[in-house]
């Protein structure tokens, strides 16, 4: 095997660019095209494939490139180059990852060669260049370390993922807990990078005999040719599909691209149960509007109130305050009004003695021990639930019965919500035959468009049944013009895998810009997400694996947030932990999602059973569920007695 293949490329656009302004340096246009490219064009030749670790402008970024994975980082805020390497690491499919700055765009075209060489010859971790450097003033040249021009081994990522949960963000420092290679090269100026946009201009205008390769370098283009058509041989040919992506990872891919649609309307309260709220809720009104009491019992002067002395007093009844029918009267000293729960509280009283704390009642008057109520007590003050003009409900709600409540009690019929997403859905498959019709031989029935169907209803969206599609080019075409046209989203279900015609996956890609992901997970390992456009029309597309329980799986965990992100709405997860019942199975490096059965043990604390036979194909095993249990990506076989998590069906499909 030549190195090439076992090397993947990484190139490290995810700064800052402080020093440029705040500028996303990659994207910095240099010599007719931009930084990036430049280096794209001097990478991928030497590595079986590349990712881009960004953490901005990432559509933009995989515009350039092509559908290659591009990465942001794990860790927030910008946290400088081992978070880029974090990320790459954890998404490395080879066992060696090359990691270039995205601002040198004149990157020796020999580096993978030459640090590969001095890494296997040195049984190194890790492979860095190095240069000498003849500084103004200096007597002698200095040995110039460049840091994140590295070949790593893969297998350093469980020591670069300690040392960073110690808080250390420093690249240097942690190689010096690595074995390195160090590897001369003579060319400094294939290491120049760019960090202001003045040194940027000076590069832009090289001397002739600058270090520019003899050949012009290809355009990026060229070298990553699979803009709107990854599913081409050439995307295929660089290796990048063998790539399985973390769960988490691809999620985050997802909800980083997608953007709300901005589309509210306004619906009568009865129509809005389900929907998500397009605007604020402003609350035009104190809730409650008046002063009240928050008991039955009796409305008096706290001051009255019995003191240590007097051990009790009597109050005289003068009136009766009724919800709806408020008492005019205004009490004396010594006085009292009967007042039932929610009546306004009457003119002087400020506070409420509850019927059953009273020591004596008769039809006129009342007796108070000393010290039973406190001065204020069980009076409901106006605005204490919600001030006029408050935020009553966020943008973004999914409202649910009690929302509706609210809203209704502030005196509002009507409320704004987004207008329903359409979504478009099909089967693909040549073996597929609806229900009610004959089954030939090696035909199945499908029954993704159903759960799909079933999914997409309970999360509120507008259905679009395209049908079945077969696996022919033409069909898949029409089906997806079509689908493009009428829905905001389409869900299609197979053809995605490894396995499947490959012409699927080319129409997917020839209509617009589609990533082809393997996820590290089971089931559920082949899933396509991008946007597809016809004319002026465009949707966004998932693209679910074949097999039903992978599809209800892969549905709940990427069509849904990537959905309710379109309509602008947080995607609640009902995550809780339980003790395992029995052992459970499970590989590490992947996330495995089981079908299980919750319910209370003996000692009341939440236990978890697994449904029997795991087959991504066996429905029934779904249907007998009431969670799945989510084993995570590191973890290995569970043993009974365990704690695992546990994600809810209701409430989610
Ligand atoms: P594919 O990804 O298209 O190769 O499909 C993977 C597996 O899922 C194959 O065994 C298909 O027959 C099955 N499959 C695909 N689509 C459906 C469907 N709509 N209903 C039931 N099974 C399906
Ligand atoms: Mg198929």
């Amino acid at each position: 095997m030549s190195f090439q293949n076992q090397i993947t490329g990484l190139i490290l656009a995810g700064g800052r660019g402080s020093r440029m302004g705040s500028v996303d340096k990659g994207l910095q246009p240099f010599r007719t095209s931009t930084l990036v490219e430049h280096v794209i064009a001097r990478l991928a030749p030497q590595v079986a494939s590349y990712a881009i670790n960004a953490n901005r402008n990432l559509t933009r970024y995989q515009e350039l490139a092509g559908n290659v994975p591009v990465l942001p980082d794990y860790i927030d805020g910008y946290a400088g180059p081992l978070a880029g390497l974090q990320i790459g690491l954890q998404f490395c499919p080879t066992e060696l990852l090359l990691t270039v700055p995205c601002d040198s765009p004149l990157l020796p075209a020999d580096l993978a060669a030459r640090l590969h060489a001095a890494l296997s010859e040195q049984n190194a971790d890790v492979a860095l260049a190095v240069t000498m450097q003849t500084r103004a003033g200096a007597a002698a040249p200095q040995r110039q370390l460049h840091p994140v021009f590295a070949l790593l081994r893969t297998s350093v990522l469980p020591q670069l993922e300690a040392y960073l949960a110690s808080g250390e963000r420093r690249m240097e420092s942690w190689f010096k807990s690595l074995r390195v290679a160090e590897v001369l090269f003579e060319d400094d100026a294939a290491f120049s990078n760019v960090n202001t946009l003045d040194e940027l201009q000076v590069l832009e205008q090289p001397p002739a005999s600058a270090a520019a390769p003899s050949a012009a370098p290809p355009s990026a283009a060229a070298v990553a040719s699979t803009t709107g058509n990854a599913g081409s041989s050439a995307a295929r040919s660089t290796g990048q599909h063998d790539s399985a992506l973390h769960v988490e990872q691809a999620q985050r891919l997802i909800a980083e691209q997608i953007t709300p649609l901005d589309a509210g309307h306004t619906v009568p309260l009865f129509s809005a149960l389900d929907r998500v709220l397009a605007q604020d809720v402003i609350s035009p009104i104190n809730v409650p509007a008046y002063d009240n009491s928050a008991m039955d019992g009796y409305a008096l002067r706290g001051a009255d109130l019995p003191d240590a002395a007097q051990a009790q007093a009597t109050f005289k009844v003068i009136g009766i305050a009724y919800a709806g029918r408020p008492c005019a009267l205004e009490v004396q000293a010594g006085e009292c009004i009967r007042i039932m729960t929610g009546a306004a509280m009457p003119v002087g009283c400020d506070s409420v003695l509850p019927q059953e704390l009273a020591s004596a009642i008769s039809d006129d008057s009342v007796t108070i021990a000393h010290g039973v109520i406190q001065q204020g007590a069980n009076r409901r003050f106006a605005g204490e639930d919600l001030k006029q003009g408050s935020v009553a409900l966020a943008r973004g709600k999914l409202l649910r019965p009690a929302d509706l409540g609210l809203i209704a009690s502030l005196g509002m019929a009507e409320v704004s919500v987004q207008r329903k997403l359409r979504v478009a859905f099909f089967s693909t498959g040549d073996e597929l035959r609806a229900p009610g019709q004959p089954l030939d031989e090696g035909s199945i029935y499908d029954s993704n468009r159903y759960t799909v169907f079933g999914m997409l209803t309970r999360l509120g969206c507008e259905v679009i049944d395209i049908g079945i599609v077969r696996d022919d080019p033409q069909a898949l075409d029409a089906a997806l013009r079509s689908a493009c046209q009428q829905a905001d989203a389409i869900i299609t279900s197979g053809g995605v895998s490894e396995g499947a015609a490959d012409y699927t996956r080319d129409i997917l890609a020839s209509l617009g810009q589609l990533s082809f992901w393997k996820l590290a997970m089971r089931p559920g390992r082949p899933l396509a997400f991008g946007q597809i456009r016809d004319g002026a029309d465009s949707a966004w597309l998932i693209g679910l694996p074949g097999n039903p329980v992978a599809v209800a799986v892969s549905f709940y965990l990427f069509a849904r947030p990537a959905l309710l992100a379109m309509m602008g709405a947080q995607a609640p997860q009902l995550t809780l932990q339980a003790r395992a019942q029995t052992a459970m199975r499970k590989r590490p490096g992947r996330t495995e999602y089981q079908r299980g059965i919750i319910s209370r043990g003996a000692d009341g604390q939440p236990e978890v059973r697994l449904t029997g036979a795991q087959g991504s194909g066996i429905l029934r095993s779904m249907t007998e569920a009431n969670c799945m249990v989510v084993l995570g990506h590191e973890q290995g076989n569970v043993a009974a007695g365990e704690m695992v998590d546990v994600l809810l069906f209701e409430g989610l499909i």
